[in-house]
This record gives C-alpha cells, sequence and structure tokens, in this order.
C-alpha cells in the first residue's frame, strides 16, 4: 500500500519563490539565485514528502510560473509570434511567453477548471509541430533520485493538455475542438518517448493527470482515450491515470479498458464513485483513494476517512493507494506558522504538510488497526466534537432564519417595470446616466495608512480622518467630471473579501495562508468556519458619511452572496447553498440599514457569479437557481424606490443570462469592453429585462481612451438595448489605477455620454 501525493504547492510556506522571482524579474538578482531558490523549494518540499512517511515523491509539479506553460515549453509549442524558435527558451524568454513583453502581449491565462488557479493557455496552430524538450522535467526526476528518493514524476496528460489549449484564429467551439483533437497523434510520439525515457531509466510509476475526464467531453475525445493511452504505453513502466474534481462513474468502463495499471479518484468531491470504483474497477490494478482534501484547509475526519477506505483495502489489498483529492496546489503550505488565529479553529485545520501526515496516519491504522494511531484518532474525534459544538458553529438564530426563508424574501415583490417608475421619479437622472464601479485609486498615502493602522502605528481616529479625507477627494473629483451616481472609492478596503469577512461572525483569517493564483500572485482567502451573523452595520457610516458630502445620489457598495462564498475557504460541514443565504442574510440587513440611512441606490458586486458554474452542466441549474436566489434574498429587503445594481466582470456571461436576469438587479453594470461588445448580442437575443451599463473602457490598461471609441461602444449598445435603460461607465472598479489617467479617462466617458444625449434629443 503506497501513499503519494499528486503534487506539492509550489510556492513555498514563506512565498520565497514569489519573492525570488520579484526580485529576479526587477533584475535584483544574479540570473542563478532563482533556480537555486527553486531547486531549495523541491527539496524541502520532497523531504515533507518523505518526513510524512510517503512512499514516493512527486516530481514535475514545480513549476518557476506555471506547469501548462512547462508542458508547451516541453512539447516545442512555444507561440510563433514572440519569434523565439521552438526552443529550448533560456528563463527569460519563458517569463516573455508569461508576462509579455514591449513587442508581444502575454499568452492568455485562465482558471484552472473550478480552482482559482490561473494556467497559461498553449497556443497551437492547426498545423502546430511538436518536439521534445525533456530536460528540465527529468531533471527534477534526477534531483529527487540523487537526494536518495524515489520519485513518482507528474504529466499533464495529452487529452488535458490539447482540451485546454487554444488555436488562435478559431472562436471556441466545435472546430476549434476539432483542429485540436486532430493534433493528438503528433503529440502523442512527445509523451511516447518521454515514458521511453522513464523506462529507461527504471522509473517505475509515471503519474499521468487527466483531469478533463471531469468535465463533460465530447464523444471523439472520450473515444480518443484507447489509442492514445496505447501510443505511450510501455512494458516496464505502470501509469497511474489522475482524475480529480469531479466523478468520472460514467467513464470508469472506458478508463477500465486502457493500458494503464493506476486510477486515482477523487472521493471528497464525489465519495459515491468509490461504490462505483469497486464494481468497475479491475482488482488487479491499483486504485488511489483521494480521500484528504486538496481544495480545502479542513482537518480530515480520520475516523470517517478509515470507515470509506476499509472496504477499498478489503476488495484492493495491497493494490490500494492512498492520497490527497488532488495536488495540494490549492492548500496554503504549513499551519505550523500560525500563530495568531482562534487555537481552537486552528485545531480544525490541516494545510499541505498536515495532510500529508494524515496520509501516513491513514496508512499505518489500515495496515495494523485502527489501536496503532489511537492517538491521532482520538485528536482528530475530539477535533471533529469540538467543532460540531462550538457557539459559533451553530448560531440557532441564524440557522432558524435561513430556515423559515419564503418566496417573498427572495422577491423584490413589484415587478422591474413597476419598481422603475418610482426610482425614476426619485432619482431624476438624465438619460445614459454615468457611473463607476466603486473603488477609485488606491493611493500610496491610502496603503501607507492602513499598513500602519494595521501595525498599530495608527490611532483610529487619526486613521479614519485620513480615509474621510479620500473620501472627500473622490467625491470631489466626480462632482468636478460631472458624474450622475457617485461612489465612496473604497479607499477604506482592503480587500472585497476580507474587508466583510473582518466584520462577519464566522470568519477566521490566516497570516501565512497563502495559495498561487497565478506566477507570483497568490490569495489568502478568509476560511468560513461558523455560522455567518453580523454583528454591527459594516459600510452605513462610511456611505453615509459620504452622502453628506454632495447633493448628488452616492451608491451604497457590497460584496455580494455568491463571491464572499467562491472567494473564501467555505466551511465543508453544511451545503455552500446553506452558506451563501447565512451570507445573503447578513448583507441584507446590511442593504436595508443603508437604505434606512438614504442611500437610494445600493450596488451588490457579483463578480464570482460565474465561476462558481459546477464543472458539469448537469448540475448548472441547481447551482444557477440558489446563487440567484442568495442574490435576491440578500437585495429585496428594500423599498421599490431603492435602485439595486450589481456587478459582474469577466466575460462568458452569454450562456448564464437567464440566471443573470434571474438576480433581478435594477441595473447591471458589467465588463464588455475588451471583447468589443460582443456580449451585447448575448443581450439582445435574450432581450435582458432591466437596465444595462455595459462597460464603455477596459480599466485595466493604462491607456487612456477616447470619447469618440466610447460613443461607438455606446451607438452600438443601443442597437439592443433600449434607451432609457442604457447606463454609461467603466467595466470594472478603478483601484488599481493612478489618478490622473482616471481623471483623464472619466472626462472623455461623460463627454460621450453628453454627446449621445444631444445626438438623441436632436434626432427626436
Ligand atoms: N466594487 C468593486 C471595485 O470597484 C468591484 C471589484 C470587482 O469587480 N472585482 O473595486
Ligand atoms: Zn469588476
Amino acid at each position: 500500500m503506497k501513499t503519494h501525493t499528486l503534487g506539492f504547492p509550489r510556492i513555498g510556506a514563506q512565498r520565497e519563490l514569489k519573492f525570488a522571482l520579484e526580485r529576479h524579474w526587477r533584475g535584483e538578482s544574479l540570473p542563478d539565485v532563482l533556480p537555486q531558490v527553486a531547486q531549495d523549494l523541491r527539496a524541502r518540499h520532497w523531504l515533507a514528502q518523505r518526513h510524512a512517511g510517503l512512499d514516493v515523491v512527486a516530481t514535475g509539479d514545480f513549476a518557476l510560473y506555471d506547469t501548462m506553460l512547462d508542458h508547451a515549453l516541453m512539447f516545442g509549442a512555444v507561440p510563433a509570434r514572440f519569434g523565439f524558435g521552438t526552443g529550448p527558451l533560456d528563463l527569460d524568454q519563458q517569463f516573455a511567453l508569461a508576462r509579455g513583453n514591449a513587442a508581444h502581449p502575454a499568452m492568455e491565462m485562465t482558471k484552472w477548471f473550478d480552482t482559482n488557479y490561473h494556467y497559461l493557455v498553449p497556443e497551437l496552430s492547426e498545423d502546430q509541430a511538436f518536439t521534445l524538450h525533456a530536460d528540465a522535467w527529468l531533471d527534477a526526476v534526477r534531483e529527487a533520485e540523487h537526494r536518495g528518493l524515489a520519485p513518482k514524476p507528474v504529466l499533464i496528460g495529452p487529452l488535458t493538455f490539447l482540451w485546454l489549449a487554444k488555436v488562435p484564429g478559431l472562436a471556441t467551439g466545435a472546430d476549434e475542438a476539432a483542429a485540436k483533437l486532430a493534433l493528438l497523434p503528433r503529440l502523442l510520439p512527445c509523451y511516447a518517448e518521454l515514458l521511453r525515457r522513464l523506462e529507461a531509466r527504471a522509473v517505475p510509476w509515471v503519474q499521468i493527470d487527466e483531469p478533463v475526464l471531469a468535465l463533460d467531453l465530447p464523444a471523439e475525445w472520450l473515444d480518443a482515450l484507447g489509442t492514445a493511452y496505447a501510443a505511450i504505453a510501455r512494458p516496464h513502466l505502470k501509469v497511474l491515470l489522475a482524475t480529480y474534481f469531479e466523478s468520472v462513474a460514467s467513464t470508469l468502463p472506458r478508463l477500465a479498458a486502457l493500458p494503464v495499471h493506476g486510477l486515482h479518484l477523487d472521493l471528497v468531491r464525489a465519495p459515491a464513485q468509490a461504490q462505483d470504483a469497486l464494481r468497475l474497477w479491475p482488482r488487479d490494478r491499483v486504485l488511489s483513494a483521494g480521500i484528504v482534501d486538496g481544495r480545502n484547509v479542513w482537518r480530515t475526519d480520520l475516523r470517517d476517512a478509515l470507515d470509506c477506505l476499509a472496504p477499498l483495502r478489503e476488495h484492493w489489498g495491497d493494490r490500494l493507494w492512498i492520497a490527497p483529492s488532488c495536488s495540494l496546489l490549492h492548500c496554503p503550505v504549513d499551519l505550523a506558522q500560525e500563530q495568531r488565529i482562534d487555537p481552537q479553529v486552528r485545531s480544525w485545520l490541516a494545510f499541505a504538510v498536515q495532510k500529508l501526515d494524515e496520509l501516513g496516519v491513514l496508512k499505518r491504522a489500515l495496515l495494523d488497526g485502527p489501536a496503532a494511531e489511537a492517538r491521532a484518532l482520538a485528536d482528530s474525534d475530539a477535533a471533529v466534537a469540538a467543532r460540531r459544538a462550538h457557539p459559533v458553529v451553530h448560531q440557532a438564530a441564524t440557522r432558524a432564519r435561513v430556515a423559515s426563508l419564503t418566496l417573498e424574501d427572495a422577491s423584490r415583490g413589484t415587478p422591474y417595470a413597476g419598481r422603475r417608475v418610482v426610482q425614476r421619479a426619485r432619482l431624476a437622472l438624465p438619460a445614459f446616466p454615468t457611473t463607476t464601479i466603486g473603488s477609485f485609486p488606491q493611493t500610496s498615502e491610502i496603503r501607507v495608512a492602513r499598513a500602519r493602522h494595521r501595525r498599530g502605528e495608527l490611532q483610529q481616529d487619526q486613521y479614519e480622518t485620513l480615509m474621510r479625507a479620500a473620501i472627500a477627494e473622490a467625491v470631489q473629483e466626480q462632482e468636478a467630471l460631472g458624474l450622475d451616481v457617485l461612489v465612496h472609492g473604497e479607499a477604506e478596503r482592503n480587500d472585497m473579501v476580507e474587508y466583510f469577512g473582518e466584520q462577519l461572525s464566522g470568519y477566521a483569517f490566516t497570516e501565512h495562508g497563502w495559495v498561487q493564483s497565478y506566477g507570483s500572485r497568490c490569495v489568502k482567502p478568509p476560511i468560513i468556519f461558523g455560522d455567518i451573523t453580523r454583528p454591527a452595520p459594516m459600510t452605513v457610516a462610511w456611505t453615509r458619511y459620504a452622502q453628506g458630502l454632495t447633493p448628488r445620489w452616492m451608491k451604497g457598495m457590497l460584496t455580494g452572496p455568491v463571491t464572499m462564498l467562491q472567494w473564501s475557504f467555505v466551511r465543508d460541514d453544511l451545503s455552500r447553498e446553506a452558506v451563501a443565504l447565512q451570507l445573503a442574510l447578513a448583507l441584507r440587513d446590511e442593504v436595508v440599514d443603508l437604505e434606512a440611512a438614504g442611500i437610494a441606490v445600493i450596488q451588490i458586486d457579483e463578480p464570482a457569479f460565474r465561476e462558481g458554474l459546477p464543472l458539469r452542466r448537469a448540475d448548472w441549474p441547481a447551482y444557477l437557481d440558489w446563487a440567484a436566489r442568495a442574490f435576491r434574498v440578500c437585495a429585496s429587503g428594500v423599498r421599490d424606490d431603492t435602485q439595486v445594481h450589481t456587478h459582474m466582470c469577466y466575460s462568458e456571461f452569454n450562456d448564464i443570462l437567464p440566471a443573470i436576469a434571474a438576480m433581478d438587479a435594477d441595473v447591471i453594470t458589467i465588463e464588455t469592453s475588451r471583447s468589443r461588445m460582443e456580449l451585447l448580442n448575448g443581450f439582445g437575443d435574450f432581450a435582458y429585462p432591466n437596465e444595462i451599463g455595459p462597460g464603455v473602457y477596459d480599466i485595466h490598461s493604462p491607456r487612456v481612451p477616447r470619447a469618440e471609441e466610447m460613443l461607438a461602444l455606446l451607438r452600438k449598445a443601443r442597437e439592443v438595448i433600449p434607451d432609457d435603460r442604457l447606463w454609461v461607465n467603466p467595466d470594472c472598479g478603478l483601484k488599481t489605477r493612478g489618478w490622473d489617467e482616471t481623471r483623464a479617462a472619466l472626462q472623455q466617458m461623460v463627454a460621450a455620454a453628453q454627446t449621445l444625449r444631444q445626438e438623441v434629443s436632436a434626432a427626436a
């Protein structure tokens, strides 16, 4: 029986990789420093695996920037537009692909399945040739062997590599999928040669990840599995086919027909597939049980895990392996560093290092009986019991409120058409009203003040004085620009989730719980451990202050329940739907309090609404239903004449437009400028019923757009959106921009709106 991990976080417990990368990019370190830091990190992570008693260590899971990029490089799939040839590339060329350079934009980046990790999308041409450059990948195998460790190299499988790639020039869809699949016969020789080299080194096992099996793959792709794995199989090298993030139960008979020697299943996300495996996965092959949660921070309930593993052990004997559900990449590194978190909550957590230890405990308990691990099991039982009994975990009032939610609670009552009449009368806005998405530049003064406040160097009242000054400045700027609906600018907010999480009960925060998002970028998601309550209003004082500075309407600004959920580590003892409703109720109280404070326009941001979509389409309707309901619960406590806005970014909304409409926000502002208003076609076809502010310029770029460009976009928007429902705004918040460019861009935007008003009234 083996214990292993599918992969380990590479960023380092102290984010060593991040800092080494950034020093390298700034030219502050000698060229050989970064590779040395990388080698040390690999060694440290292997030792952690060895110390935990794992039988093999994962190699090939490390990357300086991204593993998909490394696979593209390994196969010579370097985008031709850079002019670098097919490789091998030096470090600076590799980083140019990842980050762009003066002449070429970076390779596109997108989310790895439903995680918050972003990979670089390989760019392939329809006649793509592949050549193998495997030195770096094989060096890692050698490095591990030199340290006396047993390597288990990890590869992203050929189908996953191709499915996740793109063919520039072909629109995403059936044609592109066919073009990518047509490249498979050209790619397979590279995999075959790689596996041959491993076999020659007498490496016993290779892990090949095919997470695309968690998606609804077209039949042709599933059919290609057989030929692909036959083409790369070697007589003396065993293949562990790794799946994760969803059940592959429906594909099991097909997988059993492949020439592979083991299969890894994610039994955390999809525990029921253990039963399917007992029926359908052969007894004489390895089954790797992904029993420790690789996606979340909770300590494993060892008793529960043993109950699940026992029948598998019975069936597969020593051919049962034990592993985390997926790579530990998605977990923070080491809980031992967390000294400030509530010790009670801490005792319920396990980060990557602790999860490795859990594998060892499970193995010994299976081999020698539970008595051999009595102490660890008792600790686990105690943690489970303490968590169940903790008062914050069970707030009777919150539970009762969620249980008694009615249909009316999730509805504004009056339909939009009726609300609109009273809102227009109250707000008296001009045609094509102008507004912004919420944040204004987070200047260095603001950031320094917040850092000093956190360190205790600034008193609360001193800090608040500075933030009020920043708000007043933002209000003045907006009045001078002639914007119609103002915002306070979010100077006091560090992060749109953390800011609210810190003021809600049921949330905990780590000091070092960083998870790689992309390249050197890391996020530190807060942890939802208990039932959510709102001890006090969170934004009312700031918003009231801002409204008092101006006769124009001031928009209240909140983060919505789905985004709060999506960008946190969420408790695993309650459904996501139930947690979303708890958050929705806490935010609903805030919305009602803002209304009572005289705020007439309230925006509830849901940028993460789409990324909560399940991997399999069959699960979409249920998600969209509860996600839209959570939003409505949050938004529906107010009068008809209070206008609710929402904001979403990142394109590809067309397939979920009905659900977005079901949120029933009075106004949605949405990112569209980069896709040249492509999105609007969707809104035209679907006849979105309420008001829309399609972003008229891209805030991600420092470039100042001209009024004419925005006017052109607005004219296009008028083809599908009625004049009395069209808003004018940038496509996202402005916190990352400087004031000069922001002022200049908004001047142009306001001018565009004014010209449009003249055009339209002249035509009438
Ligand atoms: N109100 C937020 C802001 O302007 C919205 C951020 C987002 O969409 N991610 O910063
Ligand atoms: Zn946005």
